[in-house]
């Protein structure tokens, strides 16, 4: 479970790079589609003009593999779909279990035992995976975590938080900062792609964190609107809430 839990936050971590690289190397590359066309239809050198056609060829095969690769990236972003809180929770715990060490205390409560989400699940399921494995992280001599969900108001708070070493202020600054880490074998993209995943969803991440005693996330997602039922009273999409 160790291992597919790094797969996929690598895999997570990659195509938030790749996604970034892409639509950089896009842009970047946007002169190459203009210039080297206009140098050609200035210049009388045909070895010039030979160049140029070359570059601009070269930026016209660059500027497609970027596009390419963005829309790939963009497209392999799961569908939406609704869950029960309870399934998230209880497949987090299973996955956490193989990362927990003896000396730290998992505690699950959802206090809204019928709360229901509306986003993707594996991303949802990765995103408090990634909080629970930076908690764990933050208690080397142990301590307790815990996982709890519930009702306020039209949101959804599901809260992880643990008794360890906390954040000082210029870490609370940095902590959503693409590639900050203070982990010798860190990414620095865990909160990053947390908190894309959230707010992708309509939602809020915040933190509050006091050194020595602790830290604490809390995500906030709107509550899914009421589906309309068919005649087979099976719940039909919500419409408007997909990505
Ligand atoms: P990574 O875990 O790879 O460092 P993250 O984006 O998940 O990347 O976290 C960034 C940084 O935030 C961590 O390196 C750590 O300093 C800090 N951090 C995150 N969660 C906690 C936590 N529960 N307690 C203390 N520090 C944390």
């Amino acid at each position: 479970a160790e291992r597919e839990l790094m797969r996929t936050q690598r895999l997570e971590s990659l195509s938030l790079l790749a996604a970034g690289l892409s639509h950089d190397l896009r842009n970047i590359l946007q002169p190459l589609l203009i210039v080297p066309d206009l140098i050609a239809q200035r210049s009388d050198d045909p070895r010039l003009k030979q160049l140029a056609a070359v570059v601009a060829e070269c930026g016209r095969r660059g500027h497609e593999m970027a596009e390419s690769m963005l829309s790939f990236v963009r497209g392999s972003r799961r569908a939406a779909e609704r869950f029960r809180v309870a399934d998230l929770f209880h497949a987090v715990e299973l996955l956490l279990k193989g990362s927990l060490p003896r000396n730290v205390q998992f505690e699950r409560r959802l206090e809204a035992a019928d709360a229901e989400l509306h986003g993707n699940y594996t991303e949802l399921q990765q995103c408090l995976l990634n909080l629970c494995l930076n908690a764990v992280q933050a208690m080397p001599d142990g301590g307790r975590l815990e996982l709890v969900g519930r009702l306020e108001g039209e949101q959804v708070v599901l809260t992880v938080a643990d008794s360890g070493v906390g954040m000082d202020q210029r870490t609370l600054e940095q902590l959503f900062t693409p590639f900050f880490t203070t982990k010798s074998d860190g990414t620095g993209l865990g909160l990053v792609s947390c908190r894309r995943i959230v707010e992708g969803l309509g939602g809020q991440i915040s933190v509050h964190s006091v050194p020595g005693e602790g830290t604490r996330f809390d995500v906030r997602l709107p509550v899914p609107s009421e589906p309309a039922e068919d005649e087979f009273g099976m719940a039909s999409a919500v419409p408007g809430q997909g990505e």
